[in-house]
């Protein structure tokens, strides 16, 4: 956090270096990337990321849209606009927020996106199945999707029965876990634990740290087995 000094800003463990919320999910022939948060350009530069074939949207607010002008170099070396999958909710957000790339004036060098609407049923991109989940925000809807065996959820602190029933039976999942303390619109630290549980998801990994959650060695050592910290470059493979 910026002009903060507690013990995680200042922490030297790399773990502790916390960007922005986001993830790629890769097949042999997909790319795609959920949420383009602020920090979504060096993201692509740290991991050397060449190409994108769609970008998918959770929800509209700030930090996980916000990078979403930096396709733009997408779409320098495909020659074609990025393709992004969105709910009406963050599509409205996207179409005001950047407002230039939806013109029909178009100067050169603004980012070239189509965006395709999705709502709560499955779709696809190219050999990636994805299926939708609906989550709560406090009382924004969010999207949560599950790859085969893999589960993203971030931003949510509420999710309806029949909406679990889609995430059981993965192998893992992602979900949010702001801090130990109660938030309007976040699981805390609990919250989450309790919800892989009830889920029986036999891996799990809390992403949407807060400095407030604590250093990322002492919190892993207090979760239970198979619960872990998800830290920036973690890589999983089913
Ligand atoms: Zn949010
Ligand atoms: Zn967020």
């Amino acid at each position: 956090m910026i002009g903060c000094d507690c013990e995680v800003c200042t922490s030297a463990n790399p773990k502790d270096k916390r960007l922005r919320s986001s993830i790629m999910v890769q097949t042999k022939y997909t790319t795609v990337v959920v949420d383009t948060t602020p920090d979504f350009r060096y993201q692509m530069l740290r991991l050397g990321v060449k190409n994108v074939d769609a970008i998918i949207f959770t929800h509209p607010h700030k930090d996980h849209i916000a990078g979403l002008d930096d396709v733009r170099a997408f779409n320098f070396h495909t020659k074609k606009p990025m393709e992004v999958y969105a709910n009406y909710l963050t599509e409205e957000a996207l179409r005001r927020d950047f407002y230039y790339a939806f013109s029909d004036t178009k100067y050169p060098g603004i980012p070239e996106i189509n965006i395709n609407t999705i709502s709560n049923e499955p779709f696809t991109i190219n050999d990636l199945i994805i299926e939708p989940i609906l989550v709560w925000h406090l009382k924004m809807p969010v999207l949560g999707f599950r790859f085969g065996p893999f589960t993203y959820i971030t931003d949510a602190n509420r999710i309806e029965d029949d909406e679990k029933e889609k995430v059981k039976g993965s192998k893992a999942m992602v979900v949010n876990t702001l801090r130990k303390k109660e938030h309007i619109s976040h699981y805390n630290l609990d919250e989450a634990v309790a919800l892989v549980q009830e889920l029986q998801v036999p891996n799990a990994y809390f992403t949407h740290i807060s400095h407030q959650l604590g250093l990322h060695d002492a919190i892993e050592n207090e979760l239970p087995t198979g619960i872990h910290l998800s830290y920036d470059g973690l890589m999983l493979e089913f």
